[in-house]
């Protein structure tokens, strides 16, 4: 097996892991970094993001709204010290962007363009367009190409962490192209892969979007934190989940349902109303309320209502949300310009993930993590729009800086071990690939699973459905035991990539599933039935989920809070 050696290992190439590997070098231009990803990394999720990223630029705002909003907008469950450390980092971190080429919208006076995203009281979302994700990107990638000792491996599939002595050392990569295994060996590794929105039937997530990164450090015995928040956003197209950036609703769309009301008028979200401007959590139980009220309509994916954007006229659509029209025509056949288009709430982000503190750093010594695998603690029980590009460039860029401090004091672990691991996990993918007998469809069990997962863990739940998605859930990992491939090629084998991806989507899952179970609250994201409010008093604090063969485990961990009280969440 070919050992490869680096200083430090970022798993990723998105917004998160490209801005980890570049403070990485900048920090200490003397060592190597690994950027490891198993899509080029201009096909990571990030290139996607339309609507924008948040940092305050406007007179009118202030460090001070931009915290309040977040927390607020967290159902009180986020970390404070980590907001107060973002909302000081984010426009320093977006300026920099530019400087490395980011082409951000303008005012006519030529200041930075700001536009209105859920939750924030001011126009604070940053925009190139709506396709924010791909200048961003595109902006980190070029600025990466600089530093020769940024040494990619694109397509390649990190499928174990490698520990010895207590402390990670490396990854086992498996090379897509050739189906050869690659030890990449590191004094720190820093996961930056993403979130896990696949586990779920309608997502706007793409389909590498499979929760692999929580999976590895899960079960290296690192706590996944908050697992029980997931974002639904209100406004993805029917059937592909393709979502219909929030900017829609900024820029002044409206949201219909079969009477061709307004509906969301009628829902005060506690003060006055907000109608679009709600925040996604409220917005998309109110689209549920009006499907169980019989103001849905009906189509071939279920239930759906409106976004009408028909009064903005054609010249602003295209200026402002060309890619819209284009997603709309392109994929469901409607024209934005005269036609509403049809939409239904769609999972969308994790705000949990990975637990680390405010440096990006695991409880794993040499493990780190950052964007949306990690949960530093910013997003706590629902994540405000526009909050999480920024999050990836702030909070990739500490862990990248930290994990250098740590790699200089560390040594490299004993090599004959970590290869001894590196072989026992080729054995576990060879048993893999080679599995022709056994019943299970690989296509079945994630159909399950991502079924069990929108019954029970949707925009609404309660104790039955949580509990049986917990059982569903487990029964599941066990018939992934006995799946067939019927792959049994090393070369560009996809069906083994998927198949890697289920067993972690699963472990991801279960966790998602037990840790909503047991929290008897409703709070941000996680609404249930059967307890309405939010409960200070018995949930006021995080949930830590932990690996163990014979089922997760739950346990708890304060909240960091500070300078904002905890109030209700009203807007
Ligand atoms: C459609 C859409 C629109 C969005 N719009 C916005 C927006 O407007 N504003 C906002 O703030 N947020 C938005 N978000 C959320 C935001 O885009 C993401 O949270 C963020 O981009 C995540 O970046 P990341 O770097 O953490 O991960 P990603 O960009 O998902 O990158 C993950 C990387 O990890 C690699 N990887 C994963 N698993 C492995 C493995 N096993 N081995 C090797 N490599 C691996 C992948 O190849 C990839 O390079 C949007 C999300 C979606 C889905």
């Amino acid at each position: 097996m070919e050992v490869i050696q680096h200083d430090v290992v970022v798993v990723g190439g998105g917004a998160a892991g490209i801005r980890a590997a570049i403070a990485a070098i900048e920090e200490d231009p003397n060592i190597t970094v690994a950027m490891v990803s198993k899509v080029y990394p201009m096909r990571s999720h990030t290139v996607s993001a339309e609507g924008g990223a948040a940092a305050i630029a406007r007179a009118d705002d202030s460090l001070e709204m931009h915290g309040y909003d977040t927390v607020k907008g967290s159902d009180f469950l986020a970390d404070q010290h980590v907001i107060e450390y973002f909302v000081e980092e984010a426009p320093k971190e977006l300026t920099l962007l530019e400087h490395w080429g980011c082409p951000w919208s303008r005012n006519e006076d030529g200041s930075v363009a700001t536009r209105a995203f859920g939750g924030m009281t001011t126009k604070r979302t940053w925009y190139a367009a709506d396709k924010v994700g791909f200048h961003m990107l595109h902006s980190l990638f070029q600025h990466s190409m600089q530093f020769d000792r940024i040494v990619r491996y694109d397509e390649r599939f990190v499928t174990r962490l490698l520990v010895d002595d207590g402390s990670v050392r490396g990854v086992v990569a498996l090379d897509i192209r050739s189906g050869e295994l690659q030890i990449i060996l590191g004094r720190a590794v820093i996961l930056a892969t993403g979130g896990a929105g696949k586990c779920f039937p309608f997502t706007t997530n793409g389909n590498i979007k499979t929760g692999d990164g929580m999976a590895l450090a899960y079960r290296a015995g690192v706590g996944l934190k908050d697992m029980e928040f997931v974002q639904y956003h209100p406004t993805g197209l029917p059937g592909t989940g393709i979502l219909i950036t929030e900017a829609t609703r900024g820029e002044g769309g409206h949201l219909k349902n079969s009477e061709g009301e307004r509906f969301l008028v009628q829902y005060d979200y506690g003060v006055g109303n907000k109608a679009e401007l709600g925040p996604r959590d409220m917005i998309s139980r109110a689209i549920i309320q009006e499907f169980e009220a019989g103001r849905g309509m009906e189509g071939p994916y279920g239930q759906f209502v409106h976004l009408d954007l028909t009064h903005l006229g054609e010249a602003k659509l295209m200026e402002r949300l060309p890619f819209v029209l284009e997603l709309a025509r392109t994929y469901i056949g409607v024209d934005p310009v005269t036609q509403p288009i049809p939409i239904r709430p769609v999972v969308h982000y994790m705000m949990g993930g990975v637990d680390t503190n405010i440096d990006g750093a695991t409880d794993l010594p040499g493990l780190y993590a950052a964007g949306e695998v990690a949960c530093v603690g910013l997003n706590g029980a629902n994540r405000l729009g526009s909050n999480s590009l920024t999050e990836c460039l702030v909070f990739g860029a500490r862990s990248g800086r930290c994990a250098v401090a740590y790699a200089r004091g560390s040594s490299a672990g004993d090599e004959a071990a970590l290869r001894r691991q590196a072989e026992e996990e080729g054995a576990r993918i060879d048993a893999l690939r080679g599995k022709q007998k056994g019943g299970e469809k690989l296509a079945q069990v994630r159909r399950e699973m991502q079924d069990a997962m929108e019954d029970g863990c949707g925009v609404y739940r309660e104790q039955a459905s949580m509990d049986a998605a917990c059982r569903t859930l487990a029964q599941l990992k066990g018939r992934y035991a006995d799946l067939v491939l019927e792959d049994q090629s090393k070369v560009f084998n996809t069906e083994l990539i998927t198949a890697l991806e289920l067993g972690a989507m699963l472990d991801v899952a279960e966790s998602v599933a037990v840790s909503a179970a047991q929290r008897q609250e409703s709070r941000g994201a996680h609404t249930r039935k059967d307890f309405t409010t939010r409960d200070d008093q018995n949930w006021l604090h995080h949930t830590m989920c932990f690996f163990d063969p014979a089922g997760p485990r739950i346990d708890r961990k304060p909240v960091k809070l500070g300078h904002w009280e905890p109030e209700e969440r009203k807007y």
